[in-house]
């Protein structure tokens, strides 16, 4: 995206943020199971399940992550903390969600248990790859890495055999663009404001990495900040590099407003001509324009 083409955005996208009420719409997000504590420990670790499991539709992954932190208690942090296979037993068994089974989930609450044990919070173990890389792709392939370094053994014989570990919690990271990985630092880093939460002080939010997936990655071919379709984490790169034109310290703060305009049908795989009249978007969009104008030409006399 040219500096040019970034200034002309930038106001329309500010007026589109001022424009979306964030509050409303965060009963429709898996972002509001960590808005229930107010501990930032138990934030961290609900906020990692929770990002873990949404994928899918909203009202089957939903009733999966209500049901484990019921069980789990006041407090996510101080479950994990005090977990062993026994409990992960007790607390998975019998649990399934599309690709993942009660080992996987057990994988991820034991390594989170392990690293409140070992450095005291999921920050502290983020921060160590953080450091280490300078990248988000790095920093998140290390901390995928330790959550799952936990010994499998055992936990067959309680729950049976994984099945999906590496579409819950991806190791190594790979070429896809790790969404709800992502999503999950743009939580704990950016902020705080009425979405994020802003309690990973040590991570820089100019070096996040947008969550893209199908609603993002299609608004962003529509306002030009990619050319690729695919959703790779080579084109979420690009589409943070367009960002970051728009605002250096915070390029994800439209990702929220953004991917909720497509989730909630205003802005559509099929863009519906009627909405995009009324858009704040539409002078910078590929595709509105060209919608609204048929439409003008066609009533004309
Ligand atoms: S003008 Fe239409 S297609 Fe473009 S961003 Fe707005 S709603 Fe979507």
């Amino acid at each position: 995206m040219s500096v040019k083409a970034a200034e002309r955005l930038r106001p329309l996208l500010e007026s589109f943020l001022a424009s979306t009420d964030a509050r409303a719409r965060i009963g429709f997000d898996p972002v509001e199971f960590p808005h229930r504590y107010t501990d930032p420990r138990d934030i961290e670790v609900s906020a990692l399940l929770a990002a873990a499991l949404a994928y899918g539709r909203a009202d089957l992954f939903r009733p999966k992550v209500e049901a484990l932190l019921r069980r789990m208690g006041a407090s996510p942090a101080a479950s994990v903390r005090g977990l062993d296979v026994a409990g992960a037993r007790e607390l998975l068994h019998g649990f399934v969600y599309r690709f993942n089974v009660g080992t996987d989930v057990a994988v991820l609450l034991l390594g989170m248990g392990r690293a409140l044990r070992e450095h005291g919070s999921l920050e502290a173990l983020f921060v160590r790859g953080w450091e280490a890389h300078g990248t988000i792709h790095g920093a998140l392939s290390d901390f995928t890495a330790a959550l799952r370094d936990v010994p499998l053994g055992e936990l067959r014989r309680a729950l049976g055999k994984e099945r999906g570990l590496h579409h819950l919690l991806p190791s190594p990271l790979g070429s896809g663009a790790a969404k709800r990985l992502n999503l999950y630092l743009r939580w704990m880093v950016r902020g705080p404001d009425a979405v994020d939460f802003g309690i990973w002080k040590r991570v820089p939010a100019s070096g996040l990495v947008i969550p893209l997936d199908t609603h993002l990655g299609r608004i962003a071919q529509h306002l030009g900040l990619t050319r690729r379709k695919d959703l790779s984490w080579r084109t979420a790169e690009e589409v943070t590099a367009s960002l970051r034109r728009l605002d250096a310290e915070d390029p994800v703060r439209y990702d929220f407003a953004l991917c909720h305009y497509g989730m909630s049908g205003v802005c559509p795989a099929r863009p519906v001509r009627e909405n995009c009249a009324r858009c704040l978007l539409l002078p910078a969009c590929g595709v509105g324009p060209r919608l609204t104008r048929s439409r003008a030409s066609s009533s004309d006399p």
